[in-house]
């Protein structure tokens, strides 16, 4: 008896010594449908909660991990964030091989946190226009002793779902009554939709402005997230598949890569600041640690940059550069054709490359663009062919 004891205390030594931690995350399948598997949990340094060398899960406005004794619903969303987050942090450590991420210190990650951040105070009162279904990363701040404000560093947070009842769109009776419906119907017309525009033009002021649009969806990305909740069943989000809109964004890989992509951009681009090129960056990063081969054929056939089944194809607008209705699809689109054209085997370090050579207020036109002719100097393979058929693209789209 004594000696099971002894074997039975050693596996439990070995296996703690090892935290080898599997927990149910939402992945996603070949079909890239999200499904909740186990998954194992990597760089954790604590037995008994979600807290890790490089992230540490929270809830709302706490410091303490969320716990493998918390909750489901808590743990699902702790599990999924931090699996993710641990994958795009590799890639950029890894595959991109950017010091800078290596060398990040640990990042608090907040669930469920309905308030607005504040830039002295770090979280807004708790009244003030709280947020949902929605997500976000934000500079650290230095804090405010006098009011027992601690300082913090550089955090994501996953705002919860909130159901909005469909009734409350407006127009969607035109569209046949569901909100599937409604923006494949919204796509086909205008090809122009982003995700924010989409919800804006939906929610318009038909709810007496009872609920301001930002409160509803800000940008949480752009047409590669679109695709996603559109193209895929989603269990997690499931955005468009009762007579509700409501988007558990710590439940989506793709909103996961997209904020940490942020983070891992913000030692040249600030995270105080959410530009068409900013936005358009994250989620050409998102799309590539996604390394799926069923979104990118989504991708290449829907963006509306040039996209195979796209009839509208966008042309360069002044409009996309500032505003409500900046297009950051247009950069997501531009970026994933300058990655084909220098080539696929160096696009990542490319487009990385490129960041270095571009600040915070950009333009699309001037900057980014210089930028990309500028990086391909150094980086292409033939310098002058190359640039010579990124000129072609620009030129295409009146760039
Ligand atoms: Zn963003």
């Amino acid at each position: 008896m004594k000696k099971m004891y002894l074997i039975i205390a050693s596996i439990l030594w070995v296996s703690a010594s090892h935290a080898q931690v599997a927990k149910r995350a939402v992945v996603r399948d070949g079909q890239f449908n999200a499904v909740i598997q186990e998954v194992v949990l990597p760089d954790l340094t604590s037995d008994h909660s979600y807290e890790g060398k490089f992230f540490k899960i929270v809830q709302g406005k706490n410091e303490e991990a969320v716990r493998f004794d918390d909750s489901e619903d808590l743990q699902l969303k702790a599990a999924t964030t931090y699996y993710h987050l641990n994958k795009a942090r590799k890639f950029f450590a890894e595959v991109i091989n950017s010091s800078y991420v290596q060398n990040l210190p640990q990042i608090t990650i907040r669930l469920d946190l309905t308030n607005v951040f504040n830039e002295l105070g770090h979280f807004a009162n708790d009244n003030l226009d709280p947020q949902y279904n929605n997500a976000l990363s934000v500079p650290g701040g230095r804090g405010y002793a006098p009011k027992n404000i601690e300082p913090w560093g550089t955090e994501i947070w996953f705002r919860p779902s909130k159901e909005i009842n469909i009734k409350d769109f407006r127009g969607v009776a035109d569209y046949g009554g569901s909100v599937k419906n409604s923006l494949a119907s919204f796509r086909r017309q205008t090809h122009i939709a982003n995700l924010q525009q989409f919800i804006i033009t939906m929610y318009g002021s038909s709810v007496g402005g009872n609920i301001p649009v930002g409160s509803v969806m800000r940008l949480v990305g752009t047409s590669l997230v679109l695709e996603v909740l559109f193209q895929t069943s989603d269990v997690a989000a499931e955005f468009f598949s009762r007579k509700i809109y409501r988007l558990d964004s710590a439940l989506v890989p793709e909103i996961i890569y997209h904020e940490f992509s942020h983070v891992a951009l913000s030692n040249h681009l600030e995270l105080t600041h959410s530009t068409p090129v900013n936005e358009g960056l994250a989620d050409y990063f998102a799309g590539k640690i996604a390394d799926s081969k069923k979104l990118a054929t989504k991708i290449k056939d829907y963006n509306l940059f040039s996209g195979k089944q796209v009839n509208n194809k966008q042309q360069y607008r002044l409009a996309f550069e500032r505003g409500d209705f900046a297009n950051a699809d247009f950069v997501f689109g531009l970026l994933w054709n300058i990655g084909e054209t220098v080539g696929t085997d160096i696009e990542n370090k490319f487009v990385y490359g490129m960041t270095a050579n571009l600040s915070t207020n950009m333009s699309i036109k001037e900057d980014l663009i210089n930028a990309t002719l500028e990086t391909c100097k150094q980086a292409c393979k033939s310098p002058f062919n190359d640039r010579l058929r990124l000129y072609k693209l620009y030129n295409s789209k009146n760039l």
